[in-house]
């Protein structure tokens, strides 16, 4: 069923009776040529790809819940192509292109909405630091743009300028960035794929690995054995757990990251805001509530829910940023599962296990990432070669010295 305004008019004059289900109910068949495991952002993305670009048949989607169920509808929306570095940048700024023409390609209301972001400084260090960042981003073809302290005062009035500890002094502004449905990017991309062909099969847990001679021969499912050509792991925060099937161990650990919504208020944030003292990002969704959030939680965790110190520790964030979101009333708060890397960067790379390919390591950042994260991946799986926007995410990097640490502060989850 496609969408458009006349479809809209026809079922609000029928009384809503004549919409179909997004996507079908399928059951599992007994052999796939591409498997990919996990029905989050990622792997209904790199299915979409798949068959839409790479002209693939034959795939499936395994998810062990529902579609949507991990981080692709817990994340606080954020999308931006604001990277430093080269092997980072230009895939940022790929998925930013991609983001632009999402809506179009799925023919789905994902509601992209590039409102905008600032990265706010507090320090002369800081503001070279965001100008040699802006320069990288312009280098790519992505928009950037400094802003000094009058400039942001008149866009967002409402911050504590004055701060004694944390003086605002003017910020790095993108203004194609902005915020996206994240459910709606799930259901895009499922209902794109579905309508190609794929099999998405939810309920459908995959418990182990059938490998022979350093080969993939299938997956064991709580749905029975499925065979597959070849087998793409799309599992977020779960990653380790999966690759041990295959018995192999990751540079990655798993943290629980939260989200925050406040009750509804009139339109007050323009565009996305990040604070550059402390980590704190606020946006505010359509409906009017404030989204934001902070760090993780900070010790290795596969639970869904986080805990009270940080709520305490986002929230004076907020205060210190914004004093006035001290009168908001919280509604909503919940936990997803970071697959944190030891340096901050994803992986998008072969095992050398024939037909085993893995796409994890997304950290904080992976929704803006989701459109070339499954471009490349599919990109991987059809082509045997990387995307040229994601030839650094290779799994050897670590061992080869090759990391591409953003922040530059080593291999600790907690600080990238
Ligand atoms: C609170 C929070 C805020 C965030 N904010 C942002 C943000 O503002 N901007 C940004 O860019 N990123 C953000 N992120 C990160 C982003 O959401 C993730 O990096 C990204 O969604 C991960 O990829 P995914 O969508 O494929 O993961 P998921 O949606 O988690 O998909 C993985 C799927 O695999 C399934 N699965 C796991 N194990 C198995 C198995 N054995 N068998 C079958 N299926 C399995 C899971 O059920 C899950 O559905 C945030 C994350 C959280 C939790």
């Amino acid at each position: 069923m496609k969408f458009s305004g006349l479809k809209v008019i026809e079922q609000a004059l029928t009384g809503h009776k004549g919409w179909k289900p997004l996507w079908r109910d399928p059951a599992p068949r007994s052999h796939y040529d591409i498997v990919i495991i996990g029905g989050g952002g990622h792997g209904l993305a790199t299915a979409f790809y798949l068959v839409k670009v790479f002209g693939k048949a034959n795939v499936a989607v395994l998810e062990k819940g529902w579609l949507g169920s991990g981080n692709i509808g817990r994340n606080t929306t954020i999308i931006r192509s604001n990277y430093l570095l080269p092997g980072n940048q230009p895939f940022y700024e790929f998925s930013m292109k991609l983001w632009e023409e999402l809506e179009q390609e799925t023919n789905f209301n994902s509601m992209v909405s590039q409102r905008g972001i600032l990265n706010l400084f507090h320090s002369d260090a800081q503001r070279d630091a965001y100008r040699r960042r802006g320069n990288a981003m312009l280098f790519s073809g992505a928009d950037a743009q400094m802003l000094d302290r009058d400039a942001l005062r008149e866009m967002v009035p409402f911050l504590n300028y004055d701060n004694a500890r944390f003086p605002i002094k003017g910020a790095l502004m993108q203004t194609r960035a902005g915020t996206a449905r994240h459910d709606g990017v799930a259901w895009g991309y499922a209902r794109g794929a579905d309508s190609r062909g794929v099999d998405l099969v939810q309920n459908c847990e995959v418990t182990g690995m059938k490998i022979e001679a350093g080969k993939i021969l299938g997956v064991e499912t709580t749905r029975g054995f499925i065979g597959a050509g070849k087998v793409g792991v799309a599992v977020a925060g779960n990653s380790s757990r999966v690759m041990a099937m295959a018995d192999k161990r990751l540079p990655i650990e798993s943290h629980v990251l939260q989200a925050f919504v406040s009750e509804g208020l009139k339109p007050t944030i323009p565009g996305v805001i990040t604070f550059g003292a402390g980590h704190f990002y606020v946006s505010q969704s359509n409906k009017g509530g404030l989204v934001f959030g902070g760090d993780i939680d900070g010790y290795n965790s596969y639970a869904q829910r986080g805990n009270l110190p940080v709520v305490e520790d986002v929230l004076e964030g907020g205060m210190a940023l914004m004093p006035m979101i001290g009168r908001v009333r919280l509604l909503r708060s919940w936990g997803g599962i970071m697959d944190m890397s030891m340096d901050g960067s994803p992986m998008i790379d072969r095992t050398d296990i024939e037909g085993l390919y893995f796409n994890g390591g997304w950290c904080y950042g992976g929704f803006k990432a989701t459109p070339a994260s499954g471009y490349a991946f599919a990109h991987l799986l059809a082509t045997d070669t990387p995307h040229e926007t994601a030839t650094a995410f290779r799994m050897d990097r670590f061992e080869r010295g090759y990391v591409i640490d953003e922040k530059g502060v080593g291999a600790q989850p907690n600080l990238h």
